[in-house]
Order: C-alpha cells, then structure tokens, then sequence
C-alpha cells in the first residue's frame, strides 16, 4: 500500500509500505478514507524537532473497517470509524478518569504498540489500529462525502478546541479570547459557543481566517499582539480581561498573551503543544488568582459527546479544511500548510 514518510525537515515522501495485518485479535484494519496534516506534523517538517531515520506520519484519519481480530467486539466490518490521534483501551484507569491520552495500554499511530505489532501511521491508504474496541468510534449511519470533513476534525482539532474551553471552565454567558487562529483556535471558537460563551474575541491577523472564526461565533477580532492586545481585550471585557482563555499555539508569547489576558480569578485553558519553551509566571498567577489548565487532548472521550452536533449540522467545524489533495501529493500539503497557504489540508487516498 502507500503511505506518507518523513525522510527529514522538508522531505515528505508517498511510499509503497508492507499492507498492515491483524495480528493480537484485539486490533482492525481500516481503509482510510480522509486523512489531515496537524499543526504538529509541522514541527518534524520544519525540523524543529529532528527526524533521525524515515519514520511513518500522520494522525488523524477516519475511515471504513475491512478486518477485525477475533476479540473485537464493538466494532464491525463495513462501519465507518473515527479515530482518535492516538490509540487508548477506553477502559484502563486512566481512560476512565477522562485521560484516555495516559492509557496504560495506549500508544501512538507510527510506531509499534505494547504487544509488538505495528499501528499504521494515518497519512497512508490503510491502518492497522490496536484496540480497536478502545480506539474506534464507529458512525452507525449512511456517512456521505461531504460529512467527512467535519467527522475527520474529531480526530483531533475539534476535540483539542474543545478541551481548551473544557479546561478553562467555559460557561454560558462568559467572555472568552481564544489566542490562536489555526484550525484548533478556530476550533475552540466553535466550542466557546457551543458552551455559550456570550462573547468570543478572536485573536487573529489573517483576513481570512478572521472571516472563518466570525462565522464560527466570534463576535469581536483582535488583530494586536503583546500589550496592545492586552489592552484591545481589555477594552471588550470591562476593563479586566476575559473570564477565559483558550491558548492553541503553545509557544512563550501566545502563553504570555492568555495569560495577561485573563480576568482576576479567571482561567486559562492551554492546548497549545508547548513549544519554544512556554513557562508559567507564578508570581503573577498568584497574585491575581488566575489559573492555567490543559494539556494534550483526551480527544477519544469527546467524540459521542461532539458527534451529534457534527451529524445534525449544529457545528461546521469541517469548514477548517480549506485544501483537499489525493495522497500522492502530500508533500504538497505539507508545503501549503507550512507557507500558510492553507489553514489545514485534507488528504484523499
Ligand atoms: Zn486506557
């Protein structure tokens, strides 16, 4: 079959790889149907992180089930699935504390899993998925092609958007900044109002992507950085700040930004992957009672929470996809993404 490899920073190939192959009982083997490329999938391409050897990439894909081992008992051949950006049991104590991204049985799509077989990276033609049971989120209606984006966005941005806001405590009837315009902040514009936040400002210097989060539910842009933004929230919020916010970059600035725009005894919800060395300033957080709370997204325990509204239309979070590529051409989609080109690329094998 192929699949995408990272060869090293810029060198994104579409492979002939081994075809994936049940082999603990407990795993299924999908055919994917859509896959993306993640903000994160950017940091290998631009080197930030190093790539030491050609390694399988990608982790967010939805598709159609071909296999399934003989423990396997949830889901079936011919569902539809979803798939978390990561493999959980969605049983262990972890998973049940809501932390499915700790699972004591887990792993991650691109390497081998706790029993020595291989979990398929997501960017390919097929996946062998590991606890399938776990993992999967089957979709038990007729899916057509145009409910694949937005099904595809619970695989991870949706579901990430969604944690800032959960983390942040986000309440009707609050004011929320969400700093970060890539698909996740657009993301957790959808969920601030999901949760009925009152109002959402934005922070956002793409003319385009403004548009996107305005129709999302923001109701106020601000395009300023550091104090000017500071004070731009400000000015929208009473004079104090915003009850919440929601930090979906992870670099020293945008942390910085979230949490100088925090209302005293408000809260700031991170899933930003921490990067370029964000540290929290806890002399101020105490002084003025504001708090942080985050990290990388239990994504697979928000899936049923978050499908319904996908299915019935009441969010559009699929509208984040503004490029669709066959497969083939995925080093493309990495460019288009990492030259901003596209807020976020889908691809098609
Ligand atoms: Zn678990």
């Amino acid at each position: 079959m192929l699949a995408t490899v990272i060869h090293a920073a810029r060198d994104i190939r579409v492979e002939t790889v081994p075809d994936p192959e049940l082999s603990t009982g407990g795993d299924a083997i999908v055919r994917v149907v859509a896959a993306c490329v993640c903000g994160s999938d950017l940091w290998p391409y631009r080197g930030v992180t190093p790539t030491e050897e050609p390694h399988r990439i990608g982790h967010e894909f939805v598709g159609v089930v071909e296999a399934v081992g003989d423990d396997v008992s949830l889901i079936e051949v011919g569902d539809f699935v979803i798939a978390p950006f990561y493999v959980c049991d969605n049983t262990c104590v972890n998973c049940r504390n809501g932390v499915s991204t700790s699972c004591l049985n887990g792993g991650w799509w691109g390497s081998d899993d706790r029993l020595g077989g291989f979990a398929d990276a997501g960017q390919g033609e097929r996946v062998r998925v590991p606890l399938a049971d776990g993992t999967l989120v089957p979709v038990r209606q007729e899916v057509t092609d145009e409910m694949v984006p937005g099904l595809l966005t619970l695989s991870d941005v949706m579901g990430t958007g969604h944690h800032a806001a959960v983390s942040a405590g986000v309440q009707a009837g609050e004011s929320v900044v969400v700093v970060g315009d890539g698909a996740v902040g657009l993301c957790a514009v959808i969920a601030a109002k999901r949760l009925g936040a009152t109002t959402i400002i934005a922070m956002s210097r793409h003319r385009d992507r403004q548009e996107l989060a305005r129709a999302f539910g923001a109701t106020h842009i601000v395009a300023d950085r550091g104090d000017e933004g500071v004070l731009a929230v400000k000015q929208l919020t009473g004079g104090i700040g915003a009850d919440r916010v929601l930090e979906c970059v992870g670099t020293k600035e945008s942390m910085d930004q979230a949490i100088r725009s925090t209302r005293p005894g408000g809260m700031v919800g991170y899933v930003g992957v921490p990067n370029g060395g964000p540290e929290l300033p806890v002399r101020p957080l105490f002084n003025r009672n504001v708090g942080v709370n985050g990290g990388v997204a239990p994504v697979r325990g928000y899936i049923e929470e978050l499908l319904p509204d996908v299915l019935s239309g009441a969010i559009e979070p699929g509208r984040v996809f503004d490029l669709t590529l066959p497969l083939a051409e995925a080093a493309e989609a990495y460019a288009a993404m990492d030259e901003r080109r596209a807020v976020k690329v889908m691809l098609r094998p």
